[in-house]
């Protein structure tokens, strides 16, 4: 495919370039003696006298070959023999003479002409099809697996500057760069899937080796760890499967009308309970008279608990979450607000990434496998919103924000 593209784009300029000289060669022919017997035969109608003068004035005769053989000075100049001698074998002879000097320098310019048209429609040629090749030899990389490979681009030009091949090339290199990303994100989610399953099943099987061995006596306190391991990989795997749909929108929504108050009251009344028994204080936060928002009531009480859950987690006895809900311009901003450790702010705009953990080793002593915010981002964003999280720094708590649109009143 690239022969072909570089083959037409270079016969078409010798093409056009062979036309020219085809043309240039005819004319020059047909025109070129033409013109100057015309206008020699109107020199010898009316010879200039400077030219007259020149003759002697004896020279009657016009001798064999053009050759003159004057005797004598001093008497005019006889046009007619002049006339006689220019006009005959001498005009025939100019006349060839002129006419192969022409046809010699249009040889000669005709394969100069070619000669350069054949190197600029290789060079223009080739300039032309270089990026499709480049993109080629991009592509075929790429398929190779070199996910990194891109087209050159001018740093000198912006990209409204570019021409088409380029913006081709550039928007070329954006898939690429698509493609890299999706890349490390399957590399990257299958070493942190491996890496979360190894450690519940390396205690699993320890546990169990010792129990065959007898090294350990079979008491509920080693059944209960046990049971712990395989339930945190059983939540893992749903929350996979669960995150899985959510970022291919593979969830479909149940939406009907419903109000922010009864979704904030049923997180309250899920974790009143759990709160109590920790010590932490949970309050609500909610004017009365909210606009109605359209959502999937399952899935969003999902965010709220996932969200409510964490505050629950990382703030200690005695710290107050609070759940809030306000109306700005077209949407419904809620609010988690605790007191509780906080997040510091190299750690902000990570939290929403997959098995993304501020402290590793806490998050597995409470059981967190980093995918909750995760899961909660793509719910929110399945319903058009956005979620994000302030914080003024370590123990100064956090505020976790998801807007949800109010629902259109037609
Ligand atoms: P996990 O199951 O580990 O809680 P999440 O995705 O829900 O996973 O949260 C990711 C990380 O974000 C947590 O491990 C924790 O470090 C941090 N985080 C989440 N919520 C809070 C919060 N309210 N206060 C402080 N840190 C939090």
């Amino acid at each position: 495919m690239r022969s072909k593209l570089f083959g037409k784009i270079f016969f078409s300029i010798l093409l056009v370039i062979l036309v020219w000289m085809a043309v240039f060669y005819l004319t020059t022919q047909v025109v070129l003696t033409r013109i100057f017997t015309r206008q020699y035969d109107n020199f010898l109608q009316n010879p200039p006298p400077a030219i007259a003068e020149e003759f002697p004035p004896e020279e009657n005769q016009i001798p064999e070959g053009g050759q003159q053989q004057g005797e004598g000075m001093g008497q005019g100049p006889n046009p007619n023999n002049i006339r006689a001698f220019l006009s005959g074998r001498l005009r025939e002879e100019i006349r060839r003479i002129f006419q192969s000097a022409v046809n010699l320098s249009i040889r000669l310019a005709t394969i100069l002409a070619l000669v350069v048209a054949i190197i600029a429609s290789l060079i223009i040629a080739s300039q032309l099809v270089k990026p499709a090749r480049q993109m080629s030899v991009a592509a075929q990389r790429i398929a190779d697996g070199h996910y990194s490979e891109r087209v050159a681009l001018p740093d000198n030009l912006n990209q409204n500057q570019y021409d088409e091949w380029q913006d081709f090339a550039h928007q070329f290199n954006l898939m690429a760069e698509s493609l890299e990303e999706t890349e490390t994100m399957r590399r990257q989610l299958l070493g942190d899937v491996t890496h979360e399953m190894r450690t519940p099943l390396t205690t699993i099987k320890g546990y169990m080796e010792a129990l065959m061995d007898e090294v350990m006596q079979p008491e509920p306190a080693t059944f209960h760890r046990i049971y712990q391991e395989a339930d945190r990989l059983q939540h893992l795997v749903a929350d996979l499967q669960e995150l899985s749909r959510a970022e291919a929108h593979a969830i479909p929504l149940e939406l009907e009308v419903l109000t922010p108050n009864e979704l904030i009251e049923a997180a309250y009344h899920r974790f009143q309970l759990q709160f109590e028994d920790k010590g932490v204080t949970l309050e609500v936060d909610v004017p009365d008279s909210l606009p109605m928002i359209h959502g999937d009531r399952q899935r969003l009480e999902q965010v709220l608990t996932n969200l409510t859950g964490n505050a629950l987690n990382y703030t200690p006895e005695g710290g107050t979450v609070i759940l809030s809900a306000a109306v700005e311009k077209q949407n419904i901003h809620f609010r988690v607000i605790d007191n509780g450790i906080g997040i510091a702010e190299e750690h902000l705009k990570h939290i929403f990434d997959r098995f993304y953990r501020v402290d590793k080793s806490r998050a597995r002593v409470s059981g967190g496998s980093g995918i909750g915010l995760t899961i909660a981002k793509s719910l929110v964003e399945l319903h058009q919103g956005e979620i994000w999280v302030t914080s003024a720094g370590e123990g100064q708590g956090s505020i976790f924000h998801f807007t949800i649109p109010v629902a259109s009143m037609d």
